[in-house]
């Protein structure tokens, strides 16, 4: 049985990952519009990891004999400079996606609730996972950014990610 404390600070997580995965599909829709394809996939398989989080936080909560409440979500931000500008929106939201993540620990260890503080263990790696990955692609486009032809080719990079094992969307 969650405490309400949890409850409502996991329903609020669960927000959370659904409003990332809003912001993710808000950022393919900006890349498909340039017509750079390959960003928009990444875009969208990124997009379907955070609807894999929230449905992990999801099934923790009925595991756990608690109440789902889902919120309503925010509109999206839906235009940026430039690519890199959305990039670096991007590792922005992650870094604080990580701090609210790191919240939920703390409340869980205040609550003296271990069962949901192993479980956040997962999230806590996945964000370090996620703030890489983030941080190697924006210095990939600062690299790049000089010229048309490096984002051309870094489209066609991005092109090729795959989903994780498990994640593979409705596609
Ligand atoms: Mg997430």
């Amino acid at each position: 049985m969650l405490s309400s404390k949890i409850q409502d600070t996991l329903n609020n997580q669960l927000k959370c990952e659904f409003q990332s995965a809003y912001t993710y599909l808000s950022l393919a829709a900006y890349f498909e519009d340039l017509d750079l394809n390959g960003f928009a996939h990444w875009m969208k398989i990124q997009y379907h990891e955070e609807l894999m989080h929230a449905e992990k936080i999801y099934t923790y909560i009925n595991d756990r004999d608690g109440r789902v409440q889902l919120q309503a979500l925010d509109s999206p931000k839906s235009e940026w400079d430039s690519p890199l500008v959305a990039f670096k929106f991007a590792l922005e939201s992650e870094r604080a996606l990580s701090a609210q993540i790191y919240e939920v620990v703390d409340v869980a260890l205040g609550e003296r609730d271990h069962a949901t503080h192993t479980f956040m263990q997962w999230f806590v790696n996945e964000q370090v996972e996620e703030e890489a990955i983030f941080r190697d692609i924006v210095s990939d486009m600062e690299r790049v950014i000089e010229s048309r032809d490096g984002l051309f080719l870094m489209d066609r990079d991005l092109a090729g990610r795959q989903p994780q094992k498990g994640q593979e969307g409705p596609g």
